[in-house]
């Protein structure tokens, strides 16, 4: 039988680590298997490229998660219900698509144990999948958003939502939220806080920890957490998960998530 091939698709791809990660994976548990990256400048041609490059299966990163979500078959509930894919696979000729961002940020932040409220910072494509999980998890979860724009849709959804301007017209010392989460790319390639310091100066004293989705660097969001000596956590783990989720649809079930992690984990000791 012929070597499975796999890639991510997006645009950047040249950053990610998830070559790494899947072909530590599979050299590890002794799968015949390779995994590329592929930058796909127009979205629409993702299907045609999926086959014309003769792939198994592929993740998708910027900006073509919801590209990828049209271009699928068959669709996981999951995926089916928030509209956007990371993770395809090649059955009999159809697309499968998933979605494996959202539990992999559930389990990273399932240490966390304590927490029912939490608010995001941002309403981009990150928050779109996690915030509806999250909410069907039992957690209550706010948007504070800088602009009205993206929140539209999460309002409707019936989120409770405020972009800053709204939020610093509330009394907001008297909301509490239990967890905090960067999922702005404030920070990323800046030092910018992800909301105004006066609000965050405010809740992060009242939180029980604060959570970034940027991973590799401490974010001064991170970094004003620690000053109130909460708990931190940065995006690592969520990269981590969501790859070892979307390896589980890769290698159809065989393995289970502790028996790939190792594997995966080492991609993060290397640089
Ligand atoms: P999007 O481009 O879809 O959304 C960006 C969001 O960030 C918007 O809400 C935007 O607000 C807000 N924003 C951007 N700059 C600022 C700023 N200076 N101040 C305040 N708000 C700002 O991004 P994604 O959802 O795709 O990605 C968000 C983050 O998640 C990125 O940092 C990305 O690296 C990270 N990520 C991490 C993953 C992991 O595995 N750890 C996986 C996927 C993403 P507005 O609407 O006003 O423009």
């Amino acid at each position: 039988m012929s070597k499975s091939l796999f890639a991510l698709f997006g645009n950047p791809v040249s950053h990610s680590k998830s070559p790494l990660m899947h072909n530590l994976a599979f050299r590890g548990l002794g799968i015949d298997a390779c995994y590329t990256r592929y930058l796909l400048a127009n979205g629409e041609r993702l299907k045609e490229m999926f086959f014309a490059l003769g792939l198994k299966g592929i993740n998708i990163t910027v900006p073509h998660k919801e590209s990828a979500f049209n271009a699928c078959d068959i669709l996981d509930p999951f995926a089916q219900k928030i509209g956007v894919v990371n993770t395809i696979v090649e059955r009999e000729g159809k697309l499968y698509g998933y979605n494996t961002d959202a539990p992999g940020f559930l389990k990273a932040i399932s240490e966390f144990t304590e927490v029912k409220t939490v608010l995001f910072l941002g309403a981009g494509g990150t928050a779109q999948s996690t915030s509806r999980l999250l909410r069907d998890e039992g957690y209550e979860v706010t948007l504070l958003n800088r602009s009205q724009a993206r929140l539209e849709k999460y309002k409707a959804d019936g989120f409770e939502t405020y972009t800053f301007e709204a939020f610093l017209s509330t009394d907001f010392s008297s909301k509490a939220y239990d967890l905090i989460i960067n999922m702005t790319s404030a920070g990323l390639e800046d030092e910018n806080l992800p909301a105004p310091k006066e609000i965050l100066n405010v809740l992060m004293p009242l939180s029980k920890a604060c959570v970034d989705v940027i991973y590799g660097k401490e974010t001064p969001f991170l970094k004003l957490a620690k000053s109130y000596k909460k708990p931190t956590k940065d995006g690592s783990d969520m990269l981590l998960y969501q790859g070892i989720i979307a390896f589980e649809h890769f290698s159809e079930y065989r393995y289970t998530f502790n028996e790939i992690k190792p594997w995966m984990q080492k991609a993060f000791s290397l640089s």
